[in-house]
């Protein structure tokens, strides 16, 4: 078992993840090989203390040089669903469950709006793990939405379930897909719903009729991950020491609400690997 699992591999998860190996703590590190989207697509950063004047690319492949370094590894995987088991989490990733005494959530924010009605639904057709929610669709109908390759994992996963899975790709797509998998186009705009459940989503103005909807985001709202884990609407709610409502789970970075910064993300991320590693310790 890993002491700590941290989800997300911008600034916050780098910064724990550097704390948490100096502590000598076992830990399975989660997000991109490129570790954050944003840093790479910064074009200058000015006020990163130690680094005048640099660009987002230099200063990601500065932290990607800092993690080979030390010796730490990137698992190059998206964490869809956490769940507490007694006094330890399982982290599922990419259809594979690690568990961790502790977990820290350093996943950055959730930029995209999510589609009309996305919210009102989930849990009632609408849902963002495959693997977790798919046997609810046995013989049904089902639209998967991908925003990244992962989502073909998850289409070809409902095939052997559902009766239909239609594949809506956001992305130029390299498809790696079952042949029974009908792959649509376009850009959806809205889950469409009668009474409490899914009927469809309208993809260009025309109803794509199924009984479920399967988003597969690059970055997925933090309280469908965790069931129970407490935000304001849009951020985790956390204390000085960057411990949220759960026992044994941490948060840091734009995870937890602006300013959104590196500086930031980086501070949050040491409090939040040293909280981490003194429940561990306090337990012990
Ligand atoms: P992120 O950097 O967003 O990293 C989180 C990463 O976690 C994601 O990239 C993703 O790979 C991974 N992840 C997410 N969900 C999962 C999951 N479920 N499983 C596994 N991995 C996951 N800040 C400054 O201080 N100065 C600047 O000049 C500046 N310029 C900016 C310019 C632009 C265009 C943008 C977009 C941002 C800029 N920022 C700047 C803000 C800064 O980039 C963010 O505050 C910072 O990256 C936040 O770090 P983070 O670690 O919280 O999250």
């Amino acid at each position: 078992m890993y002491d700590v699992a941290i989800i997300g591999s911008g600034p916050a998860g780098l910064s724990a993840a550097l704390t948490l190996k100096l502590h000598n703590k076992e830990i399975v590190w989660f997000g991109s090989k490129e570790l954050s989207e944003k840093i790479e697509k910064s074009e200058k950063i000015a006020n990163y203390p130690g680094v005048p004047m640099t660009s987002g690319k230099d200063l990601n492949a500065a932290f990607m040089k800092q993690a080979e370094d030390m010796g730490i590894e990137i698992t190059d995987k998206t964490v869809t669903l956490i769940s507490r088991n007694g006094d330890s989490y399982m982290v599922l990733a990419n259809n594979e469950v690690h568990e961790a005494k502790t977990v820290l959530f350093a996943a950055g924010v959730v930029l995209a709006k999510g589609f009309e009605q996305e919210d009102e639904y989930v849990g009632r057709g609408v849902s963002y793990c495959a693997t977790c929610d798919g046997m609810l669709y046995r013989n049904k109908r089902v639209v998967v939405v991908g925003e990244n390759e992962e989502g073909e994992a998850e289409a070809n996963f409902l095939a052997d379930v559902c009766e239909k899975v239609s594949y809506l790709p956001l992305y130029q797509p390299a498809l790696n897909l079952k042949e029974t998998v009908e792959v649509l186009s376009g850009k959806p705009k809205a889950v469409i719903g009668e009474g409490s459940r899914v009927t469809g989503i309208e993809v260009e103005g025309e109803t794509v009729e199924c009984d479920g909807i399967f988003f597969a985001k690059n970055s997925t709202p933090p309280e469908s991950l965790l069931f129970g884990l407490h935000t304001d609407g849009k951020n985790i709610v956390v204390d000085r020491s960057m411990a949220t409502n759960l026992p044994g789970v941490f948060a840091a970075g734009d995870c937890t609400g602006a300013p959104f910064q590196i500086a930031k993300a980086v501070g949050e991320g040491l409090v939040a690997a040293l909280s981490a590693a003194a429940y561990i310790d306090a337990k012990k």
